[in-house]
Order: structure tokens, then C-alpha cells, then sequence
């Protein structure tokens, strides 16, 4: 055999059709750590192998290069001298040469790729694992996420609640002076801004100190809680009604101008004189003011309620515009 054959980076073994080792290279024989080539020639192929493996052989080896002449990439263990089982990745042909029937072999160890797969089916698992964990701990975001938002939405519910509560009047119901004033300021600035008219009320009740006097303080605020929804209803949907403080009110009619606040303050002030509250009968003064390009929450309130004091003075159940009281508009409007 020339040395390059005898050295080849693979294994040769060449055996008759009977099994019997005709020659080997040096490398088949390193594989097996065999050390002379005339240990194995004219030994039966068989006895490198073992008992699995030459069942296989029989089973599936000798079967199928008979069929087909040749076999490929067969999975296969050879034994050593040792008697350790050799991994190979096996190649035959069998062919004939000066009329006798060879069947050559080529032999590669496999260890190295066993330990390859090995380590790729490990790094599989582990990357299994980790995508696991992964989900959970997705899963595990994802409930916490909508925790979260149950609570958010919780928070939301209670922060809309106080600031209802913030803004109401505890006795009537209706927006109290803090909301007000910030509604006043609002529709002022849009009042200027859209040069659009704007409207104030001021509402007070007449002699209501008599009612708590004679029938007792928890009367008055039936009183006051009857006369608050009266008001509401009586107002009208754009309008903005708010307890101002004791037995007096306020009301915001905006895109309202002076004729139609007296005519809507008179409509409110009659209902409510012709409306008994369970068997209490109330009047009310009403003081009304609209407001002018350069007017502010001041002037605006201050000149209302000069006018519900030209009320009060003109005999209460009535009702008087601030431009109406001669000497008012002497006052400056802002
Ligand atoms: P006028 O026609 O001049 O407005 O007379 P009045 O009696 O209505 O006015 P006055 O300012 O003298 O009295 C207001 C009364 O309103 C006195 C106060 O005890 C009563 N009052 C204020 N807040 C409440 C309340 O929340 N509940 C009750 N029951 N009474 C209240
Ligand atoms: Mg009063
Ligand atoms: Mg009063």
C-alpha cells in the first residue's frame, strides 16, 4: 500500500465477501490501536466488532451492499484492542479486482462530532429552558400589567369622585362657591375672547332667617335643598347654579344678554314664589348683572349684588339689572 493511502486522514479496511480482513491502513489500525497490519489481515472483519454491532452487520450491512453495491454515511462502532467501542462514520463499495469480490471500506472516527451534537442538543435544551422561563416570566408581566391597570383605573374612579366632592356643595347638590369662581373666571376669559355676553345672578332668599327661627334650623335646610333643586331645574341646561354661601345663590347664563338674564331671572324668581316647598312658601330677591368687555370677577359680583340690594330695598320678590340702579353706572365696571 503507498504511503499516502497507508496515511490517509481516514480509515481503509478492505475484506472478501466471506468477511475475511484482506488489508488495512495505518490509520483503521491506529483507530482500533492495533499495532501490526498482520494482526488483523486474514482475521474475520467480525471480531473488531461487538455483539450488537455484528448483528448489525448482518442485519443491515452485508443485506444492503449486496443489493445495491454500495453503502453510505452508516452509523457504526467498531471495537479496539482495548476493547472501547470506536464511533465511525462508515463508507463501502464492493467491487471486484483480478476476479475476486472486495468489499472496501472507509472509516471516519465520529467522536468529536458526538461530543458537537451532544453539546448542540444541550445548548437546545438550555435555550428550551431560558424560552420558557422567558414566557413565564411574560406571563407573569403581563397579569402584574393589568394589576396595574385595574388599579390606575381604580385611582382614576376615586381622584373623579373627590373632585366631584371637591366641588359640591355637601347641603344642596349644586357646584359650590370654589367651582364657581373658577367657572366665572373661564367663561369671562371666553366671554372676552369670543366677545361673546355673559350673565350673573345673584339669588337670595327672603326673611329666610325667619324660617329657621320659627321652625328650626333642620327646616331651613329642607328649605334650602328644595329651593336648590327648584333653581336647577328652573335655569335651564347651559346655565351654571352654585350655592354661594347660606341661603344665597348664584347663576351663570352664558351667551346670555341683559334682557334675556331679566327674563330668565324673573322666570326663576316667579317659579319659585309659586312653588311650595313641602308646606313652606319662600320669595327670593334677585340681583342680576351682565358683563361688559372690561369686566372682571369683582366688578361682576360686586355690581350683582348691588343690584339684589336695589331688590331687597325695592321691596324683595324682584327682580333688578345692575345697568337699571342710576347711580351703578356711575360705577366703574372694573
Ligand atoms: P333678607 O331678606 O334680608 O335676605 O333676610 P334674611 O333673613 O334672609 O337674611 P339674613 O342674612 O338676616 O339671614 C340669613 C339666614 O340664613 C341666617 C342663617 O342662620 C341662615 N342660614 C345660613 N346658612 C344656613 C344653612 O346652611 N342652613 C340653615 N338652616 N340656615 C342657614
Ligand atoms: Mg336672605
Ligand atoms: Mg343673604
Amino acid at each position: 500500500m503507498d504511503n499516502q493511502l497507508d496515511r490517509a486522514p481516514g480509515g481503509y479496511v478492505s475484506f472478501s465477501e466471506s468477511g475475511f480482513v484482506q488489508s488495512v491502513n495505518r490509520t483503521f489500525l491506529d483507530m482500533l490501536g492495533i499495532e501490526e497490519a498482520e494482526e488483523l489481515i486474514g482475521r474475520h472483519v467480525e471480531t473488531i466488532m461487538s455483539a450488537t454491532n455484528k448483528m448489525f452487520f448482518h442485519t443491515y450491512f452485508y443485506p444492503h451492499i449486496q443489493l445495491y453495491g454500495r453503502i453510505d454515511e452508516m452509523y457504526f462502532s467498531f471495537r479496539s484492542a482495548d476493547r472501547q467501542i470506536v464511533p465511525v462514520l462508515l463508507n463501502g463499495v464492493r467491487q471486484e479486482r483480478d476476479g475476486q469480490v472486495f468489499i472496501d471500506c472507509v472509516a471516519l472516527v465520529m467522536r468529536k462530532r458526538l461530543e458537537y451534537e451532544k453539546d448542540t442538543l444541550r445548548s437546545k435544551r438550555k435555550l428550551e429552558e431560558l424560552y420558557e422561563a422567558t414566557s413565564e416570566m411574560n406571563q407573569q408581566l403581563q397579569s402584574l400589567h393589568a394589576e396595574y391597570e385595574r388599579k390606575q383605573q381604580a385611582l382614576t374612579e376615586i381622584n373623579r369622585g373627590l373632585q366631584a366632592l371637591a366641588s359640591t356643595d355637601p347641603l344642596t347638590g349644586l357646584h359650590n362657591r370654589r367651582f364657581f369662581q373658577d367657572c366665572l373666571r373661564g367663561e369671562l376669559l371666553a366671554c372676552r375672547n369670543n366677545g361673546t355676553s355673559l350673565s350673573l345672578l345673584i339669588v337670595d332668599i327672603d326673611h329666610f332667617k325667619q324660617i329657621n327661627d320659627t321652625y328650626g334650623h333642620p327646616v331651613g335646610d329642607f328649605v334650602l335643598i328644595e329651593l336648590a333643586r327648584l333653581l336647577r331645574d328652573s335655569t335651564g341646561a347651559g346655565s351654571i347654579c352654585a350655592r354661594f354661601g347660606g341661603e344665597e345663590f348664584v347663576v351663570l347664563l352664558p351667551a346670555t344678554g341683559q334682557a334675556e338674564a331679566v327674563a330668565a331671572a324673573e322666570r326663576t324668581r316667579s317659579a319659585i314664589a309659586g312653588t311650595p316647598l313641602g308646606s313652606h312658601r319662600v320669595t327670593v330677591s334677585i340681583g342680576v348683572d351682565t358683563a361688559l368687555p372690561d369686566s372682571t370677577e369683582a366688578s361682576l359680583l360686586e355690581r350683582a349684588d348691588l343690584a339684589l340690594y336695589a331688590s331687597k330695598s325695592g321691596g324683595r320678590n324682584c327682580t333688578t339689572h345692575a345697568n337699571d340702579i342710576p347711580h351703578t353706572n356711575d360705577l366703574p365696571n372694573v
